[in-house]
Parts: structure tokens; C-alpha cells; sequence
């Protein structure tokens, strides 16, 4: 295998959270169903979840594989099961964390030295290891979801107040350090490869390429390679809820007539906030799916934001999942017409992708620029009203806001304007990837790149 073979061999490696992992293991499936060999690298805990979402590709004779590299924790001073940024509480963890991973470099390399791939795609907060692909002579490629930039010369004229940007793009932080790294370990690697479609960002693909000269490759939606039910339920965590259950509740309803409620793997909001949002839905008279993740620290069985006589008052209405939900088999049903978001880029894609107009309730990250891009760019969502960045735990909405939001995306003449608008995207996601659209063109020329890239390397040695 490896340089001798003609078959391109590719290593995946994702940051370990869940809304890093779930595309990259999309984008390996990708490369290997465009004839590559497809290894993605994961911690022993991931490992399970990453066999099962590539199992039927991997039934269908396809070449990809798992293989793993352990995070040394200990050493970084973290509890043994803290191997996910999804177990992790607090914001010293995370940065143990980040500690933990950068210690990865010698398990990456004996890697590289025993399986020879021929490029490294590698997430966007791994700066290190463009280094450690330069020296084993391959390129690194990094996968980046969306960029948090705003710049001079910026097409669009896109407001964004200090309050809406996080706090190590306004003083001087360790993690702005960390950021500078990644943004110069960008500019030092082969290209990006982005979730994304030109059609979607045109004039923003253009600065990118143009103003900012960055090779990059539109490649997406990814998601939309999970075409059957059972690909869509398998992404990510296991359901809390059988796809089957949730698919009968969603086919009694009609079209876009209920609304789906989902903040990501990472964002959490307290009882208080949580009980805004009940009580603003119940409010709204509209039907809902709410995904409420659970509390490791509550009580078993005591639910303290969920007002007395809730469920049996909302019925059949309202059907909270407690957990993780199948976002993407939800949001492409029919009756589902809005989507409630964080604005994770992720989240925000696949929205697009299904044709839903989204309520967008930014929490952390570069979610508040989605939201621009949402609702002033595309013109597919009504903001909530958020106004400040909190890292982890959402600001607060009051119910009044809630209740307004869901009306407005889903009901009325403004609600079905939006709703054209998005499904001319999601059109357009469809065609980017069909043979001959722009993502399918765009990942073949990168492969071809990577072959051209192969060939010179295997001349000099
Ligand atoms: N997701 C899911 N079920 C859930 C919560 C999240 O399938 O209950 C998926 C969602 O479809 C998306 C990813 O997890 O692909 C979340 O990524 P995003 O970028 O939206 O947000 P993050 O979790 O990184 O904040």
C-alpha cells in the first residue's frame, strides 16, 4: 500500500468533539466512495462511534479504516475518562485538554512511518501538525468548518459588536496565541478544505481564495453523503430516541408544521433558561422537537426546569428528546418548517441543506458570525436576540422572545418567504454535489492535486 499503490491513501484526524469529528468522518467517507484509502485516527472511546458510522461504507468493499492513538490525560492532569471535549465541565479542562493533544505528536508520526499515507487532513485546532507532515514530506490539508473573520475589506457590510466576539479576539489571551498559531499553521499547510459549497458563500469563497490567497477546496454540505434513513440515524452518538419512534411522530404531522429545537454537542443552558424555553414553546401553539441535553450533575429523575404537568399538557404536540438526536433525519422531514439553533457550522449547513429557516441563538465560538450570515447574508433566519459571547453557558432569552422567534420562522408571509429562500439552497447543496457540481469538481481537482503531489514526491526520493 501506501506510495507504491495508485490508489491515493489519506489520514483523517479530527479534534476530538463531536462537532469536529461527525464531518470529518462525512469527509473520509467522501474520499473513499472518490476511490481513496480512508484511515481515520481517533482516541480508543471514539473508536466505537467511528466503526459504526462507516460500517456500511466499509460493508460496500470500501477502504476505510479506524485506527488509534491513546491521549497521554494523566500527564495533563485529567481524569481518565475525559476523552472527548464533550466530558469536560470546565474551561481549565479544556485547556489540560488541548495540552493532552498537542502530546500526540510521536504517536502521529509512528503512524505516518509505518502506514506511508499520502496527505495529512487534519482539524483546524491541530497547528502542530503541519510541521509533522512537512517532515515525513506529505501535505497537510486542514479541515475547517467556517472562519472566524472580520477584516477589512470584508464583502458585505456585516456589523458585529464587541460583546458578540470572544474574549480572546478582544485582549490579549493564551488562547489568542493558540488562535495566531492555527491561522499561520494554515497559511504554512497545502490548502483547506471547507464544509461548504460556493454557491452558498460565493463572495466570501472569493476573498478567501483571492484577497486572503488561500488554496482552498469547496467540498460540501458533507452530510449530504448519509443518503439513507439508517446513515442519517447512525451520525454521531447513539439516539436517544429509536429513528423509527421518531420518524412515525414526524410523518403524523404536516408539512413544515413543527419546530426542531437543538444546541449542538457542546452548549448548555441552566434550569432557569431551559424553563424559559418550555414555557415559551408551550406559549407559541406550535409543535415542537426539543432536544434537551442531560445534566450529568442533576439528580436521577428530577428535572428542575421542566414546569409541573408539562408533558401531559404539551401530548402529542411537543416531543422532547433527552440526549442526542438524529439532527439530520429530523431536520429533512417534511413537516419539520424551523429549526432553533447555536449556529454551529455544522448545524447551520445541514439547515440549509434540509431547506429549514432557522431561530438563531448564538452561544459561543464563531457562531454569532453564522448567525450574521444567516440572517443578513441569506436572509433564512430571525435572530433571538442574544446579545453576548459566554463561552459555554447560553445568555439569557426570556419566554416572550422564544415564543415571538418560533411564530415568526414558522407561520406566516415573512416564514414562507424564507422558506423559498432556503429551499433554493438546499437545491443548490443537492446540485454541488451531484457529478459535475461545484463540490464534486472541486474534490476531484484536489485529488488530482494530491496525485500530482505524490508523483513529484516519489521523483525526489
Ligand atoms: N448533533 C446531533 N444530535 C444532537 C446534537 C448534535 O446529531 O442531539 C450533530 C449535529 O447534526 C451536528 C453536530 O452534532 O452535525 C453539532 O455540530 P455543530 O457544529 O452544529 O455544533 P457544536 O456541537 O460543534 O457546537
Amino acid at each position: 500500500m501506501g506510495r507504491e499503490s495508485h490508489q491515493l491513501h489519506i489520514f483523517f484526524f479530527p479534534f476530538m468533539a463531536p462537532g469536529h469529528m461527525i464531518p470529518m468522518i462525512d469527509m473520509a467517507k467522501l474520499f473513499t466512495i472518490r476511490g481513496c484509502k480512508s484511515t481515520l485516527i481517533a482516541t480508543p472511546y471514539d473508536e466505537p462511534t467511528i466503526l459504526k458510522s462507516i460500517a456500511k461504507t466499509k460493508d460496500l468493499g470500501f477502504d476505510i479504516d479506524v485506527v488509534t492513538v491513546t491521549l497521554p490525560l494523566k500527564e495533563v492532569g485529567l481524569p481518565e475518562d475525559c476523552d472527548n471535549l464533550n466530558r469536560l465541565t470546565s474551561i481549565e479542562m479544556h485547556k489540560q485538554f488541548l495540552g493532552a493533544i498537542m502530546l500526540l505528536d510521536q504517536q502521529l508520526e509512528l503512524l505516518i512511518e509505518q502506514l506511508a499515507p499520502d496527505c495529512l487532513v487534519s482539524d483546524t485546532i491541530l497547528p502542530w501538525t503541519t510541521e509533522i507532515a512537512a517532515k515525513w514530506g506529505i501535505p497537510r490539508l486542514v479541515s475547517c468548518d467556517s472562519e472566524p473573520f472580520i477584516i477589512p475589506n470584508f464583502p458585505g457590510e456585516i456589523p458585529m459588536s464587541g460583546m458578540q466576539l470572544p474574549d480572546f479576539c478582544k485582549e490579549e489571551t493564551e488562547l489568542t496565541k493558540f488562535f495566531k498559531e492555527m491561522n499561520e499553521s494554515e497559511k504554512r499547510s497545502f490548502g483547506v478544505i471547507m464544509n461548504s459549497f460556493y454557491e452558498l458563500e460565493p463572495a466570501y469563497a472569493d476573498h478567501y481564495r483571492t484577497f486572503l490567497g488561500r488554496r482552498s477546496w469547496f467540498v460540501g454540505p458533507l452530510s449530504l453523503c448519509n443518503k439513507e434513513t439508517q446513515d442519517k440515524a447512525q451520525r454521531g452518538n447513539q439516539s436517544s430516541i429509536d429513528q423509527h419512534e421518531c420518524l412515525k411522530w414526524l410523518d403524523s404531522k404536516q408539512p413544515n408544521s413543527v419546530i426542531y429545537i437543538c444546541f449542538g454537542s457542546m452548549a448548555n443552558f441552566n434550569a432557569a433558561q431551559l424553563r424559559e424555553i418550555a414555557v415559551g414553546l408551550e406559549a407559541s401553539g406550535q409543535q415542537f422537537i426539543w432536544v434537551v441535553k442531560k445534566d450529568p450533575n442533576a439528580e436521577e429523575g428530577k428535572e428542575e426546569w421542566l414546569p409541573d404537568g408539562y408533558e401531559s399538557r404539551i401530548q402529542s404536540k411537543g416531543l422532547i428528546i433527552r440526549g442526542w438526536a438524529p439532527q439530520v433525519l429530523i431536520l429533512d422531514h417534511e413537516a419539520v418548517g424551523g429549526f432553533v439553533t447555536h449556529c454551529g457550522w455544522n448545524s447551520t449547513l445541514e439547515a440549509v441543506t434540509a431547506g429549514v429557516p432557522m431561530v438563531t441563538w448564538p452561544v459561543a465560538a464563531e457562531q454569532f458570525f453564522n448567525e450574521k450570515f444567516v440572517t443578513q447574508v441569506l436572509k433564512i433566519g430571525v435572530n433571538i436576540g442574544v446579545k453576548q459571547w459566554v463561552r459555554l453557558f447560553g445568555d439569557s432569552v426570556k419566554s416572550e422572545r422564544v415564543e415571538e422567534a418560533v411564530k415568526r420562522v414558522l407561520v406566516g408571509e415573512e416564514a414562507e418567504e424564507m422558506r423559498r429562500r432556503a429551499k433554493a439552497l438546499a437545491e443548490m447543496a443537492i446540485g454541488a454535489v451531484e457529478e459535475g457540481g461545484s463540490s464534486w469538481s472541486d474534490l476531484g481537482a484536489l485529488l488530482q492535486e494530491l496525485r500530482r503531489q505524490r508523483l513529484a514526491h516519489n521523483k525526489k526520493i
